[in-house]
């Protein structure tokens, strides 16, 4: 019997479960680490920096991919702080060649990254474009507000570094999305923020509303529902106004857009389900959400034994994604479609999600004019043949 023959022709066995859904995992190199100092910063751990150990990170890589259902044919990598830059470039350099080292056949590995891009240069510029890095930056507006919401350690200006950083993304025409927190303090200057990131050349933006969870409720930070809603439809009338639709693209809308008419939602806060989207801390501590970092929703501790099937499975059965559609008050709204009951991290203790009259004043708006339209790939086509012959 020729042994070494047989061998070859074996069939590899994957030996890691996949997991029931493709998920995601947000991972924090850096953990809380972070060269700046928002007055609203929503990480509980603030300012415990510590960098995932190469280890780890290759056992990461290498379960994570292994454990996505097999039909995945993208298989994406979410690199997120604190300040994500901090962990250096050599890290993602690593990172690239394990994700190749590991990378079935077929299946495309893509990277996205959010980062405050103070700490943005040419190397780093040229390392995203090169691997074709989806970046996000968070900026708040302009120079007031970012300076008064989003200073540096020492409490000074973090904006010029951060539109040096924006520059260099430019520069080397790297396609980057904006991701804008909302809060009380800014709801009443939508326009002028809108009109400010046009001017700056930002082709791509997100509007977050303010996260309630580490140290914004101490500083005085909050978002009322109605300002929620104030804030999205003066962004919604703005951006209709000047004639940007195709131009400008604000993920709130567009993901408004495409659930529609697909009935599926492009994020998770509109998902009828969530809790496919896993978070790792730089010591393997693996959360079933980044907003949900508590006892409650601790899967475990990764290492080389841990399998990521197990805690996706647990995750999707948790309590708080399974329900956030299921609530009461949804079931006859006539938005429900597109919200879907919203982020549980922003449900209170009396099972309302504290931004409803917001989300219903946004959806209502930007809903109006699909309302006559099919919710089907066909209503779509019709609907896209009716803005173009409304523009041209
Ligand atoms: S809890 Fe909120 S942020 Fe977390 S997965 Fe669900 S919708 Fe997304
Ligand atoms: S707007 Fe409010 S009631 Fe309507 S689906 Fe969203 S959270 Fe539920």
């Amino acid at each position: 019997m020729n042994i070494a023959l047989l061998r070859a022709q074996q069939i590899p066995v994957n030996t890691v479960p996949r997991a029931s859904v493709p998920f995601h995992m947000l991972i924090k190199p850096i953990g809380a680490g972070c060269n700046l100092a928002c007055n609203y910063c929503y990480y509980p751990q603030r300012d415990q920096a510590q960098k995932m150990d190469e280890a780890l990170l290759e056992s990461f890589i290498r379960q994570y991919i292994a454990s996505q259902p097999r039909y995945s044919r993208e298989i994406n990598f979410v690199w997120q702080g604190g300040e994500p830059l901090l962990a250096g470039i050599g890290f993602y350099k690593k990172a690239l060649a394990l994700q190749q080292k590991y990378a079935p056949p077929g299946v495309l590995i893509s990277n996205s990254l959010q980062t405050n891009a103070t700490l943005l240069n040419p190397a780093w510029c040229r390392l995203f474009k090169q691997h074709q890095f989806i970046v996000g930056v968070s900026l708040d507006g302009d120079r007031q507000i970012q300076d008064t919401h989003r200073p540096d350690k020492r409490g000074n200006s973090s904006y010029d570094a951060a539109l040096r950083g924006i520059a260099l993304l430019q520069q080397y025409q790297i396609e980057f999305n904006l991701l804008v927190v909302v809060h009380d303090g800014v709801a009443d200057r939508a326009q002028e923020m809108y009109d400010h990131f046009v001017a700056l050349g930002v082709r791509y933006l997100q509007f977050q509303p303010l996260m309630l969870e580490g140290d914004a409720p101490a500083a005085g930070y909050g978002l009322s529902a109605a300002n929620w809603g104030r804030f999205m439809v003066a962004i919604y009338r703005r951006w209709r106004s000047q004639g940007h639709l195709g131009q400008v693209f604000i993920m709130n809308i567009e993901h408004v857009y495409a659930q529609y008419f697909t009935h599926v939602s492009p994020n998770c806060v509109h998902s009828a389900r969530c809790g496919g989207n896993l978070v790792m801390e730089p010591d393997g501590s693996v959360y079933a959400c980044d907003h949900l970092i508590d006892a409650k929703h601790r899967l475990g501790r990764f290492d080389d034994a841990s399998q990521f099937a197990g805690y996706v499975d647990a995750a999707i059965e948790m309590d708080f994604g399974k329900t956030k559609s299921l609530r009461r008050e949804c079931q006859s709204c006539s938005v429900k479609s597109v919200c879907q009951g919203g982020c549980p991290a922003h449900i209170g203790k009396d099972r309302y999600n504290r931004l409803c009259a917001g989300y219903y004043a946004f959806f209502s708006e930007v809903l109006a004019p699909l309302r006559s339209f099919a919710r089907t790939a066909q209503g779509a086509t019709l609907w896209r043949s009716s803005v173009i012959s409304a523009t041209s």
